[in-house]
């Protein structure tokens, strides 16, 4: 069984993501709306307080990042998804990333120098991850990749992009009865 009453460390943090979105979201909400434009600062400043960070077994748990994005999204719905999408880009590096590039790109990812995208969908689709067409072939040391993406939240801002494609053969469909 879950259980989701807040420890009070993750009460701390909420507290902190709440004044934060007060005190420095609140007053660009009208301009943000205004002219569709996220300023960079706004969140370098969110990644600077580590709320972009994610770790799994420590300080932004599961809880802890619904905690923040619950506060930022109470403020600016857009804010909370932006910062969405900024773990959603650290999440396949955390659980299947190889030890080599969770030491080149986490610590830098987790710091908010550096910013991750999540590349699933495509011009024909995003709900049917088995329907993707893009491809990575691997030649030499690299992978090839060929497709289209498409609606990727932060991809301007992103130096490094997590892009969804198929290695090999058509993956198998397991269809629940
Ligand atoms: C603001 C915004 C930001 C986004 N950011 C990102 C991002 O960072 N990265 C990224 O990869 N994508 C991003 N997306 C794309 C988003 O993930 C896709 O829009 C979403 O996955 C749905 O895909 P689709 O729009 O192609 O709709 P489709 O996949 O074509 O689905 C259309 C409709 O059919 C339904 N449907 C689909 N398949 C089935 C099924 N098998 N059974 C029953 N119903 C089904 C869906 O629920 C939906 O209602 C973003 C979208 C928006 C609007």
């Amino acid at each position: 069984m879950y259980e989701f009453s807040l420890t009070p460390q993750q009460e701390m943090l909420k507290k902190s993501a709440r004044e934060f979105a007060e005190k420095e979201i609140d007053p660009l909400v009208s301009s943000m709306d205004e002219t569709g434009e996220t300023p960079i600062e706004l969140i370098k400043k969110i990644s600077d307080l580590g709320f972009a960070a994610i770790s799994p077994t420590g300080p932004m748990d599961h809880i802890s990042t619904i905690a923040v994005i619950e506060e930022i999204s109470r403020i600016s719905p857009a804010m909370g998804f932006a910062l969405q999408c900024l773990q959603a880009g650290q999440a396949p590096l955390v659980h299947f990333g190889s030890d080599e590039q969770k030491d080149k790109f986490l610590p830098n990812l987790s710091k908010g120098e550096i910013y991750a995208s999540l590349a699933v969908t495509e011009p024909s689709g995003g709900s049917d991850l088995f329907g993707i067409g893009t491809t990575a072939k691997k030649e030499g040391e690299h992978y090839i990749l060929n497709g289209r993406k498409c609606f990727i939240t932060n991809a301007h801002i992103s130096d490094i992009h997590m892009v969804l494609a198929k290695t090999g053969a058509e993956p198998k469909r397991y269809l629940s009865t």
